[in-house]
């Protein structure tokens, strides 16, 4: 097609020494720890010792519609923004997530931008980057270690076997771990019983991690993390096994954000990376502090679609670190309004108004969540692919037109930061708009009105049904303590409702809550709706069969 790939428009890029880019930030060379010359994680003490008092960024949020399986281009676009900001003489910066092993070797390939909006060192950067999601895994483990061997020391604590909540982890897709039985052998080998691995990035180690605010808060969460329940019911902490300070001390590497740079050497701090169908969905809160300290103009990613990702964001992130976007942009392509639409995956490329027409309630109900919810000002920006078509682009901005919110084409994916200066352009005026953020609940709400004020208002639905099951955990909850959390939803992120085949803007659904689990160390509760997958498989043909490394270390087959 003549399109160079991502890789290879990576590797073409030269980058910038990373001490540069710090420099150019105002980071003094104390507290700058390089992981060889493009990558660099900056020491905490920094903000503490330094940035606390300065003046707060701009904060931008970049979300999206209900996706295709693809992507919408997200990561694509907060990148682009960031340079187009910067060609512009702004100071921006960006603060993503770090990339999952899983995806980039099943199927949805990196997560670092793509086409001309990237982030560098791609391939370091999609492939285990500094190391911090293998640390979280081995923090995560090492708690799974205490808890078993108290048990095989003769159980003081009184656990029940039945009831062991916390699971092991390992950052890949592996399907065969999802359910194991472990502890089997002779006497000393260890307590049989059912067990299972989840992806790490869905792990609550994951969440303990990106919603710390320091060591000590980290450590206090982690203590506060709920592993198992005793024979009479009570929860069972890693506190109670003494694991926090070690949990800790493995993190305490890893708790410092990373600083690499855009194709056009904007930073970009990449740190903690929470799933966001199970966990929260963005990237650590200290990176985002230490980000708005930095630049004069912040942009930052939320996972999946605004009814996961950005609900999250604000409702769980924003809330637990007292920050706030000053604008919203709700990224869309022709082909998910398509998809949303009805149109078969296979034909998202060819030009479909009926589809598109039908598809295009979805990107309004984001956009009413934002502005009419959330009290935030928005922009609408497309990401425009070489498929799409004029007729296409014109009715979305016809339509969007209706509700108020500017629709800007987004070119940075072919053309870095100078395809984004109509969007950069909207992004700044919105910025200095005054609002006034809106909760959707409020913490003190009983749980059944929480999960319900979520469902109503940002998907749309009548209402919320609970299962028996997940009745019964409410009751137990509220026995705990545990009630005056945010709610964590656990959705698909294909569909407003908790079936991932109603696209569009479903009407008259109700949300079924099957199963409310703690996660007391994150600090929310994770309510289950539909079947979510911690534990992902890999596809028929994964991508990792194409990645090859050749002898000078040179990657290849990464997208
Ligand atoms: P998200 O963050 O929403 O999941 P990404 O920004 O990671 O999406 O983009 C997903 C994939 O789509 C990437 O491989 C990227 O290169 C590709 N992509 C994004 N925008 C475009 C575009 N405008 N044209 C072609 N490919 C694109
Ligand atoms: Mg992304």
């Amino acid at each position: 097609m003549g399109y160079k790939s991502d890789l290879q428009i990576a590797q073409e890029n030269k980058m910038q020494v990373i001490n540069q880019i710090a420099d150019e930030i105002g980071v003094p060379e104390q507290y700058v720890e390089n992981y060889g010359k493009y990558k660099a994680k900056i020491d905490y003490r920094y903000y503490n010792e330094e940035l606390k008092n300065k003046k707060d960024a701009k904060l931008v949020l970049v979300t999206a519609i209900n996706p295709t399986p693809a992507g919408e281009g997200k990561t694509t676009t907060t990148i682009g923004l960031a340079d187009a900001l910067k060609q512009m003489g702004k100071k921006s910066l960006v603060v993503l997530r770090e990339p999952s092993l899983g995806p980039v070797f099943g199927l949805k390939g990196g997560a670092a931008g793509g086409g001309y909006a990237q982030v560098v060192p791609m391939e370091d950067i999609n492939l285990h980057f500094t190391g911090d999601i293998h640390a979280i895994g081995a923090a995560n483990n090492l708690l799974a270690a205490m808890l078993d061997n108290h048990i095989h020391q003769g159980n003081k604590l009184n656990i029940d076997l039945k009831r062991v909540t916390w699971r092991r982890a390992v950052d890949m897709n592996d399907r065969q771990l999802r359910n194991i039985v472990d502890g089997m052998g002779n006497k000393g080998d260890g307590v049989t019983r059912q067990d299972g691995f989840d992806i790490t990035v869905a792990s609550e180690m994951m969440a303990v991690f990106c919603l710390a605010s320091d060591i000590t808060d980290l450590k206090e969460r982690a203590a506060r993390i709920v592993v198992a329940y005793n024979r009479d019911g009570e929860p069972v902490t890693a506190g109670d096994l003494n694991a926090q300070g070690a949990i800790a001390a493995l993190l305490k590497d890893a708790l410092k954000p990373n600083l690499v740079q855009t194709l056009e050497k904007t930073p970009a701090f990449i740190h903690g990376g929470p799933f966001a169908n199970i966990a929260h969905g963005c990237n650590s809160v200290i990176a985002t502090k230490m980000g708005i300290k930095l630049a004069d103009y912040v942009i930052t990613e939320a996972g999946f679609g605004a009814d996961l990702g950005a609900e999250k964001f604000i409702d769980i992130k924003c809330r637990t670190a007292g920050i706030k976007p000053n604008a919203v942009v709700i990224v869309a392509t022709v082909k998910a309004l398509k998809y949303n639409g009805g149109a078969p995956k296979t034909e998202l490329d060819d030009i479909n108004l009926e589809a598109l027409e039908r598809g295009i309630p979805n990107l309004l109900k984001h956009v009413e969540n934002i502005t009419q919810v959330y009290h935030l000002p928005a922009v609408v920006a497309i990401n425009k692919f070489p498929t799409d078509t004029h007729e296409e682009i014109t009715l979305i901005k016809n339509q969007c037109q209706e509700v108020g919110v500017k629709v800007v084409l987004s070119d940075v994916w072919a053309k870095g930061g100078a395809g984004g200066q109509e969007l950069a352009e909207e992004v700044l005026r919105l910025v200095e708009e005054e609002s006034e953020l809106d909760f959707v609940y409020e913490l003190d709400w009983p749980i059944k009105d929480k999960i319900e004020a979520i469902a109503k208002k940002i998907y749309g639905a009548d209402g919320v049904d609970f299962t028996p099951k997940a009745n019964k955990e409410i009751e137990g909850l509220k026995k705990s303590g545990f009630d005056k959390l945010p709610i964590c939803m656990a959705k698909n992120q294909y569909s407003l409702t908790d079936n991932p085949a109603k696209l569009g803007r479903p009407k008259g659904f109700r949300i079924t809550v099957r199963e409310i689990t703690p996660s007391i160390g994150a600090g929310f509760l994770v309510a289950l709706t539909g079947d979510i997958m911690k534990m992902p498989g890999l596809p028929k043909v994964p991508a990792a069969e194409k990645i090859d490394v050749d002898e000078n270390g040179m990657i290849s087959g990464l997208f």
